[in-house]
């Protein structure tokens, strides 16, 4: 039998202190786990990508006296990344967040279902992005780098639906990746797949020599989408 792996093993690429919007409606902070297996074309934290990179963060145990400080300012911790759900450490980080008295958010691209099901019960929120239309393989293997991810992903959906956590699906435009029709037909797949919290956000490339330019999505077709789905949302800033 495998022993769980320490929080203190958790690889740490780094901290933002404080955000309002990682975590709707909470004043928290994110730290971002080093590792993902993906190479999305607009990763805006592709020094976050390799999982042998040495981690810039700070410690585990540096980190846990920086939140013991910051109990009662701070409602929550994020753990984004990178890939959070791909680090054997993430359960027992999170189960001591939550007994410090915070909330625990999570970043994921769903792309382990079995991970992403095994840290659901220690969420109480979850923002999972959905990167392209889940039955449209090849624009997915595109955005993301990798090929075949897009069942993986539609697992993890159905598995954050069912598990009652509060979520957030979350969808990157970049309109010349994701054109019109692409976009309708993955707001069209959320809906069917039950999914009420479907929020729209803007592309932000930040590498350098990306090629990638920021853009954001189209208000009218967003007005559009939205009298098909009234619960779609749009944020200005990502
Ligand atoms: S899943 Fe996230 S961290 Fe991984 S390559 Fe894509 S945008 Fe970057």
């Amino acid at each position: 039998m495998s022993v769980p792996a320490a929080a203190a093993s958790l690889r740490i690429g780094g901290l933002q202190p404080f955000t309002t919007i990682d975590y709707p409606g909470a004043l928290a902070a994110v730290v971002f786990v080093q590792g993902c297996p993906w190479r999305c074309l607009y990763c805006h934290n592709p020094h976050l990508q390799g999982r042998d990179t040495v981690p810039a963060g700070p410690s585990w145990a540096t980190l846990r006296r920086w939140l013991v400080r910051r109990q009662g300012r701070l409602d929550a911790l994020v753990f984004s990344g990178g890939e959070p759900t791909l680090d054997p450490a993430l359960p027992a980080a999170m189960r001591e967040v939550r007994a410090l008295g915070f909330r625990v958010g999570l970043h994921t691209a769903g792309l382990s279902p079995r991970r992403l099901r095994a840290v659901l019960p220690l969420a109480d929120w979850v923002g999972l992005d959905v990167k392209a239309p889940l039955a449209d393989a090849a624009l997915h293997d595109r955005i993301t780098g990798v090929r075949g991810a897009a069942p993986a992903v539609r697992t993890s959906l159905e598995a954050l639906l069912d598990s009652g956590v509060a979520y957030e699906c979350r969808t990157t435009v970049h309109t010349s990746l994701l054109e019109a029709d692409a976009l309708s037909r993955l707001v069209d797949e959320l809906a069917s797949a039950g999914a009420r919290h479907v929020v729209l956000q803007p592309c932000r490339p930040l590498a350098a020599g990306s090629g990638m330019t920021p853009t954001q999505p189209d208000p009218r077709q967003f007005a559009d989408l939205q009298v098909r789905f009234p619960p779609l949302a749009m944020r200005t800033a990502a």
